[in-house]
Parts: structure tokens; sequence; C-alpha cells
């Protein structure tokens, strides 16, 4: 695989999801780091964008609930780079129906290379980095060389 370069934004899209059993913990989070947060643009999984919404006043696109699709659309807005950063509260000590999305959308975090937090800790750390409001440039997949590449060997 070839990368290139890319920038995250100064705002940024930011995904929010978390797990039944998580979502105290992530609820708790965004209520801390509230004033942070309204510098940027949030969505989140359908269940956990309605409680955010309904504990913090800041808008929150929602897409379907995680076990219905949500996952899976917040995965394709990173691939398409829409979503520039995830805070993924998953719950380590329940096994999920949608397993499979969940490992989904942390690969293609990780294949687009977009900043991840999985707890509240590295979520802490995440948004008391200088980069959390800044540009910031990372390596991506180079798609049109992979492209290229693909075609010119079929
Ligand atoms: P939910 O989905 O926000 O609709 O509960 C989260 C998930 O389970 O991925």
């Amino acid at each position: 695989m070839d990368f290139t370069l890319a920038t995250l934004p100064q705002q940024k899209t930011i995904a929010l999801v978390a797990h039944d059993n998580r979502k105290k913990a992530l609820i708790e989070w965004v209520t801390k780091h509230k004033q942070l947060l309204s510098l940027h643009s949030l969505c989140a999984t359908g269940t956990t964008g309605q409680r955010i919404e309904q504990v913090i006043a800041l808008p929150v696109r929602q897409f379907l609930s995680g076990p219905l699709g949500g996952d899976q659309q917040i995965g394709s807005q990173i691939a398409e780079g829409n979503i520039h950063c995830l805070i993924f509260f998953w719950d380590p000590f329940e096994p999920m129906p949608h397993d499979p999305d969940v490992k989904a959308l942390l690969r293609l975090a990780s294949v687009w290379n977009i900043p991840v937090a999985c707890n509240s800790s590295t979520a802490d750390l995440m948004i008391s980095s200088p980069l959390f409001t800044q540009e910031h440039t990372r390596e991506i997949p180079d798609y049109e060389q992979y492209s290229a590449a693909r075609a010119s060997k079929t």
C-alpha cells in the first residue's frame, strides 16, 4: 500500500458511540468537555446521539442505532473523509450481536488513520491535545495509486 498525506481540519466532525453499559461514562465525558466539543460538529449512533442531546444542548447528527446499521454508517463516513475523530466507548464485558460491525468500524478508523478513543482516559488525552483544535496532517492510503495499480493488473 502506498500512502499520501491528508489534513484533518481545525473544526472536526466527531463521531460519538457508546454501548449500553458505557453510555453513562460517555455522557459524563461529553458533559465534562462540552465547551471544547462545541467548537466541532458532533454525530453519533442513534441512541447514543439521543441521550447526548438530552443532556447537552448541542446539535448531534444522529445515524441509525448501532445494531441496525449505525456503526456501518459511521464507518462509511470515515472512509469518505467526512468524520475526523471517533470516540467509541465499547463494552469489553458483553458480547454484542453486531460485533462484526464494531470490528469493521474500528478497522476503517485505522485504515483512514483518524484519532480513536475507546475509553475515557484516552479521550481525555485526545481532547487535551493542541491538535484537537488545529489542523493535523497524517498519512492515509493513496487511493489513486491503489486504484491505478489494481486496474493495470486486471
Ligand atoms: P446506539 O448504538 O447508540 O444506537 O446504542 C451504539 C452501538 O451499539 O454501536
